[in-house]
């Protein structure tokens, strides 16, 4: 009978130690997730040579950047860079002003002001589409549509919405913030301003509809000039990984110190970034990741790990939903290996 107790003791010992030795092994493999230099560098080697998609050509100066550039800058919340590959070389933001601008206009006037003037629902639609712009109006006369900051209705709205005197003054106020997120004077590639003023008729459409109906409540066509302005300004790889960073530490730029905009308002705009980010394969990219992110047609994303990092790719070839091919691999990878997934059990 004592032996019998003694064996099952022994037993039950062994059990203990055995679940703490896993326990430990299990402490281990966390400790080793590879540090981010290791992940930035690893997801480069492993998608440098990748050659799918195209270059976004309905803007012509966009079909001349070089496709094979590839840059990769992640930048932690308290400042520190992790890059491999071309971080020098300026593209046009695009699509990624969207978030900065909207960012703006929620910190002068609140979560609210976007909200009730634009929306923040996926529209279910192309980006530049007119439809949704329509909804159910064109059908039975009446009824608002889904929008977001994100697609250009709703941000030719947002870019209306900065305050200033002159179109001059609202200028300032955009590039300004736009640079105090990214950390220094970004200026405007003028080639492409030019291209896509002379090319942005749908833009203009898109600007004359929405002051039709309502959203854009000051001189439409400033809205559109200064839009287009805005998706022509230089970044590069850099660039956008403090952007992001900026965001992913509660509206406060990790190198600069600048507090950019009020922490509280940050969540609001990553909850735009997580629904409509990456035009209509935004829920895919999602469930990859738990990211709030957005791409633009210059081959830019940008995706931020709230509290952890921000991080960035640049690499021109797009998809047919026009996200970055490199970018989104790149980005999902080095998130993945970082543990930057939001949704994810905390490690
Ligand atoms: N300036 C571009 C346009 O309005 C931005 C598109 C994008 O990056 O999604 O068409």
């Amino acid at each position: 009978m004592r032996e019998t107790l003694f064996v099952q003791r022994r037993a039950w010992l062994a059990g203990i130690i055995a679940s703490v030795g896993l326990a430990g092994l299990v402490v281990t493999a966390q400790q080793a997730a590879p540090d981010p230099q290791t992940a930035v560098n690893t997801a480069f080697k492993q998608f440098q040579t990748l050659k799918e998609g195209k270059n976004a050509d309905y803007i012509p100066a966009l079909a001349k950047v070089d496709p094979n550039l590839f840059g990769i800058a992640l930048v932690t919340v308290d400042g520190k860079v992790f890059t491999a590959g071309d971080i020098k070389t300026e593209v046009s933001i695009q699509s990624i002003s969207k978030v900065f601008t909207m960012a703006q206009v929620i910190q002068e006037q609140g979560l609210e002001s976007i909200e009730k003037r634009i929306g923040v629902d996926a529209t279910g639609a192309r980006f530049n589409s007119i439809i949704a712009i329509e909804g159910v109006r064109s059908v039975v006369g009446t009824g608002a549509p889904e929008m977001n900051a994100l697609v250009n209705p709703g941000a030719i709205s947002s870019t209306s919405m900065v305050t200033g005197a002159t179109s001059d003054a609202v200028w300032n106020k955009i590039i300004g913030f736009h640079n105090d997120a990214a950390g220094r004077s970004l200026s405007v590639l003028q080639d492409v301003y030019k291209s896509e003023s002379d090319t942005n008729q749908r833009n203009q459409a898109i600007g004359a509809l929405m002051y039709a109906y309502g959203y854009i409540k000051t001189d439409w066509h400033q809205a559109v000039d200064l839009y287009t302005r805005q998706c022509s300004i230089g970044v590069n790889a850099r660039d956008l990984g403090m952007m992001a960073a900026t965001l992913a530490a509660g509206g406060k730029n990790p190198v600069t110190g600048k507090q950019v905009m009020d922490a509280a308002k940050v969540p609001g705009v990553l909850a735009v970034m997580a629904t409509a980010g990456l035009y209509d394969d935004s829920g895919k990219w999602l469930y990859h990741t738990g990211l709030p992110a957005k791409s633009g047609v210059g081959g830019g994303i940008i995706a931020v790990s709230p509290g952890k990092f921000g991080i960035a790719v640049i690499a021109p070839p797009l998809d047919d939903a026009g996200n970055s091919i490199k970018a989104q691999r790149a980005i999902t990878a080095i998130s993945n290996a970082l543990g930057g997934n939001p949704l994810a059990p905390r490690r």
